[in-house]
């Protein structure tokens, strides 16, 4: 059949959307869903019950047996447990059920999920409830139920509760800037996400050979092979046949479940790749990116290949990260970071740019810790990454603009007047040359931010939290500000041009991955957190924990246990690493380097026998020089092993955090280097596992 044909039918064909409600709900219950979706009002009990009922003849006329409720605690995966609609008809039989207060409200046994201690002083159980604001849908023949988690005693538990505070308050704020500015239509505001998630594509039965890939997601050791990514010829190039089919069927999956996959190429390293969605609200996009990296996952093992979404799988190639492409839209269709060819518009872009530019220079340090962690911290300053220090590019252009606004000159030198906010009319900023500068964390691409520091296997939640408070915090001000003021005009223009002196230094056109970059952003006082342990503490700062307390999107006992679950992954995180290296090293390194070693001594001995004169240079020197690898890399494991086992002397996780980056992760260096020369040197058929060639290049 034609593909285009198939592709309305296609789309949403497994989500229970707008379109089935209104098909299958009665017209009042429908109205109050409505009603519910778009201003939270709390949904009636005999309505859930129509709406469940409903909801469970769809799923099971689609082949759905059982039901969840399908949330995202801290682990940053998404969670389910699945229970079946059967219930006993009383005569031997069963009959499909499926409640109201069932979908309302779940208790999932989830005493096991990380909590940093919420639940320890309360009780024991987590609750998860129904967000009827994000559809429901089946996947693997469950109906899945979108729904928040949290406490007995209401703390949040999940990673979709802040969001969806956040996206409250960005809303509330930005409408008090809009009312000021005139606007008196618009409802709502929503910020609206399009995240490219990059992935590495291996084969299935390679990547089962390799502890670390199975344990870690990347792997701990493997020699430079002769070709890497040098060629730059994978990026954009043709796709392979088995990728492309996978590709295909993600694709098919994904728009059944209405996720709007776009576009998809090849990304520069080898066997790397994108997939970029087309955007949508910022809680859509933040469960449907979920949705996609499961689906990434599944389809790949159909295809014989793995999916690799960690940040750094293979040192000396790219990394992956996930682009968070973010801006601001009303319900009337206008994006607010769209430049304006009026000068009201041009006033408002000015308004809500300068809140974008003072939120990311005052909180720097939050952007750095909501994309923080350890397998990000090999990507940040790497090939192709930003570097872990927080700057905006705005381009050229804009910048002149923002700069003769300070300065009250004219823009372009050839126009009279100067240039003035809410009076003049901006130019049109080509799209395709602002975003060139791929070095930049934070780049102005036209009409939007795009962030691209997130890691590829992280959550855009924390990352949008963070995004959606902050620039409501700037708005705030800027409306605080404005309401006080006689003059509005002239306000604004202050406004603008004084928020700019105070946080141009946050601007930074040039190349991001020099090394001037990072001494000039120490002269001007940026941060530069290199890595997880040194962004973390950053979390729980007081003037961190006044933002989001003020804001209601944490209490401060939530930021609390927060920070305690990151500083543990980070070090459990390094804990696992380091002991499959030892496992690695001493079950099958070292085993075959002295196997190789020992064929070498065998091979010399049995021809010296032979002819007593021959020189067996090459078999002298191999043997010498593995024999004193494989004594440094024995000793190093040692060395590793007395390390790991002093975890259990600290009592704080900030401490052992610390200790992991400053103890663990150099001695886990010395020995990857003494080992990838092991595998340079040992015979191809002793290495007891698959190197970089064979694993970035053979699909
Ligand atoms: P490219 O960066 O390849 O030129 P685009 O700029 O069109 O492509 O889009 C990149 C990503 O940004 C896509 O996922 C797209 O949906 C998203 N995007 C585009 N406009 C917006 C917007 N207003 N808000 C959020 N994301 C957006
Ligand atoms: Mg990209």
């Amino acid at each position: 059949m034609n593909e285009s044909l198939k592709m309305p039918e296609l789309f949403g064909s497994l989500v229970f959307d707008e379109r089935v409600m209104r098909r299958r709900l009665p017209k009042e219950t429908f109205a109050a869903l409505q009603r519910t979706m778009q201003n939270g009002k709390k949904l009636d009990i005999s309505i859930a019950n129509v709406v469940a009922n409903a909801m469970k003849d769809w799923a099971a006329e689609k082949g759905a047996t059982h039901f969840t409720h399908w949330f995202q605690p801290m682990t940053g995966i998404t969670a389910e447990k699945h229970d079946s609609f059967i219930a006993p008809s009383g005569d031997g039989g069963v009959i499909m059920e499926f409640s109201g207060k069932e979908l309302v409200k779940g208790e999932p046994d989830a005493s096991s999920f990380p909590s940093g201690g919420l639940r320890a002083t309360f009780e024991a159980r987590g609750y998860t409830a129904w967000d009827p604001t994000a559809y429901a849908f089946i996947k693997d023949n469950t109906l899945c139920i979108p729904t928040v988690f949290y406490s007995y005693s209401g703390e949040a538990l999940d990673k979709k509760t802040p969001l969806m505070r956040s996206m409250e308050v960005i809303n509330r704020q930005a409408l008090r800037l809009l009312r000021l500015l005139g606007d008196e239509t618009t409802a709502r505001v929503s910020t609206t996400v399009g995240p490219e998630q990059e992935y590495f594509l291996v084969d299935q039965k390679l990547w089962e050979k390799r502890r670390d890939l199975v344990f870690c997601g990347r792997t701990l050791f493997g020699a430079k092979p002769p070709k890497g990514q040098e060629m730059e010829d994978h990026y954009f190039g043709a796709i392979k046949p088995r990728v492309a089919s996978f590709m295909k069927e993600l694709n098919e999956e994904l728009w059944k479940l209405g996720v709007l996959a776009k576009t998809e190429h090849n990304e520069v390293a080898p066997a790397q790749h994108e997939l970029a969605p087309i955007f949508s609200s910022t809680n859509t996009a933040t469960d449907h990116n979920q949705l996609t990296m499961e689906l990434m996952k599944k389809v790949a093992e159909r295809h014989g290949l793995h999916c690799l979404l960690h940040e750094k799988p293979f040192a000396g190639v790219n990394g992956s990260g996930k682009h968070n492409n973010w801006s601001l839209s009303t319900d009337t269709g206008v994006n607010l970071l769209e430049p304006g060819d009026s000068p009201a518009k041009n006033a408002r872009f000015l308004l809500f740019l300068s809140a974008v530019i003072k939120a990311v220079d005052d909180y720097q340090d939050l952007l750095r810790v909501a994309v923080a962690s350890p397998g990000n911290d090999h990507r940040l300053g790497a090939n192709e990454a930003p570097p872990a220090i927080l700057s905006m590019f705005l381009g050229d252009e804009l910048t002149a603009i923002l700069e003769s606004i300070e300065n009250g000159e004219s823009y372009d030198g050839a126009s009279p007047a100067e240039m003035k906010v809410g009076v003049h009319v901006l130019p049109r900023f080509p799209k395709d040359n602002t975003d060139r500068n791929r070095t930049s964390p934070f780049a102005f691409t036209g009409n939007k931010f795009e962030f691209r520091m997130p890691g590829s296997s992280a959550s855009i939640s924390g990352t949008n939290v963070v995004l959606n408070t902050i620039v409501a915090e700037a708005l705030c001000g800027f409306a605080d500000t404005l309401e006080a003021a006689k003059d509005r005009t002239a306000a604004i223009h202050k406004l603008v041009r004084s928020s700019y002196a105070a946080h141009k230094r946050i601007i930074f056109n040039g190349n991001g991955y020099s090394k001037q970059w990072e001494e000039e952003a120490a002269r001007r006082g940026l941060y530069n957190l290199r890595t997880t342990a040194d962004a973390l503490p950053c979390f729980i700062s007081e003037k961190n924990i006044r933002l989001f307390t003020r804001h209601k999107i944490f209490t401060e006992q939530e930021m609390h246990a927060r920070y305690e679950i990151l500083l543990e992954n980070y070090s459990k995180t390094l804990a696992i690493e380091g002991a499959t290296m030892l496992e690695m090293v001493k079950r099958e390194i070292l085993p075959a380097a002295s196997a190789y070693g020992r064929s070498l001594a065998d091979s010399a001995c049995s021809r010296l026998a032979l002819c007593p004169e021959l020189p067996c240079e090459a078999e002298k020197a191999l043997c010498r020089r593995i024999d004193a690898l494989c004594s440094s890399l024995y000793s190093q494991s040692k060395e590793l092993e007395k390390k790991l086992a002093a975890f259990q002397e600290f009592d704080s996780q900030k401490a052992l955090a610390g200790y992991c980056r400053d103890s663990i992760l150099p001695a886990m260096q010395e020995m990857r280097t003494a080992a990838d020369e092991l595998e340079t040197l040992v015979g191809k058929d002793y290495w007891p596992f698959p190197t970089y060639g064979e694993l970035l290049f053979q699909i």
